[in-house]
């Protein structure tokens, strides 16, 4: 391994033992200690450079050798993107924030209910602490448990890079499978999702091979406003049933202004099995993952009559 000393305003990356073993013997790491400090790095080495977060996905494909990165920029400490705020009508959610913060969160258990379920739902202990939701998001795994709760809640991400600071809907974020509109030199600095409105209530339903520590087989949130069994207002998404998160438009549509009652919970939730297109791969079948998405929507509505 060798370090570049020619950074002198980046404090060189000490990589724990486990992380040694890993990294290819030419890579660098470095650990900016302010987020001017990483857009510098980010843009000195844009296409060579890997952010490392919690580094819970980076880990694994370093362990089975298919990570090549020749430098790596461990963002682990700064606090900047650090902290969940309530900033009137959205909290603001910053990158670093973990599973475990999410789920203890007093705003998030008030504001976003099912990011916190989704987040308990989330590896185990061990990833909790140290997974954040800005390497969630960018992962960009079809099957990343915390996309379809901020799908639905039509967040937005925030990202910065020497240029400044944008902002993207969360729904126009991907663009193909693990693709995202994101620059190679841009950084994930916050997620803001809306806080539920007075009526609305947020959903979540996750299913895997077992209950703890499973990958999705298909996940899906829902936030809803009703009013005596009628649907006012719905947004439903869906994971691990098309190259990446998605929200199912012609379901929404058919249930707009719908009063909800056995027939119509039952044909929305069949139109929604066609609407998805998963795939048949080594955890489920495309057969399988149609009716699990019928069966969870209409759970879902069921529970809003
Ligand atoms: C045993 C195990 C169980 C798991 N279970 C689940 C599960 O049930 N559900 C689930 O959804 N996921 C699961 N995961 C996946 C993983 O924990 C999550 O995706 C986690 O949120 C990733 O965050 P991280 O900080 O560890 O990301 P890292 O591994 O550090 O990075 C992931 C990717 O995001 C990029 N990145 C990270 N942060 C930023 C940022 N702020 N800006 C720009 N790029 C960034 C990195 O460059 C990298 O490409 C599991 C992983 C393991 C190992």
């Amino acid at each position: 391994m060798s370090f570049s000393p020619s950074l002198g305003f980046a404090k060189l990356f000490l990589p724990s033992p486990s992380l040694l073993n890993f990294m290819a013997l030419d890579s660098t790491a470095f650990s900016p200690t302010s987020l001017d400090e990483a857009y510098e790095l980010l843009t000195r080495f844009v296409s060579q450079a890997k952010i490392i977060a919690g580094g819970t996905d980076l880990m694994v494909l370093m362990n089975a050798r298919q990570l090549n990165a020749e430098r790596f920029i461990d963002i682990w400490a700064l606090n900047e993107l650090r902290g969940i705020s309530d900033e009137g009508e959205t909290i603001r959610i910053g990158a670093l924030t973990t599973y475990t913060q999410l789920i203890k969160s007093p705003l998030i258990q008030l504001h976003a209910p099912a990011l916190a379920e989704a987040s308990r739902t989330i590896g185990a202990i061990q990833i909790q602490n140290r997974g954040t939701i800005g390497g969630n998001i960018v992962n960009a795994s079809p099957a990343g448990d915390s996309l379809p709760v901020l799908a639905a809640f039509d967040a937005e991400v925030e990202v910065g890079s020497v240029r400044g600071v944008r902002r993207i809907g969360f729904n126009e974020f991907y663009t193909g499978y693990r693709k995202t509109v994101m620059a190679a030199d841009e950084i994930v600095l916050a997620v803001r999702a809306p806080k539920l409105k007075p009526g609305e209530r947020s959903f979540f339903y996750k299913v895997g091979t077992r209950r703890a520590q499973a990958i999705s087989k298909i996940v899906m949130a829902v936030k809803a406003k009703t009013t005596d069994g009628m649907i006012n207002s719905i947004n439903i998404s869906l994971g691990s049933v098309a190259p990446t998160v998605i929200r199912a438009p012609q379901t929404e549509s058919l249930l707009a202004n719908a009063t909800l009652n056995d027939e119509v919970i039952w044909q929305a939730a069949t139109h929604l099995s066609k609407e998805v297109s998963p795939i048949t791969d080594m955890r489920s079948t495309e057969h399988y993952r149609r009716k699990v998405a019928r069966n969870a929507l209409a759970k879902i509505l069921s529970q809003m009559v």
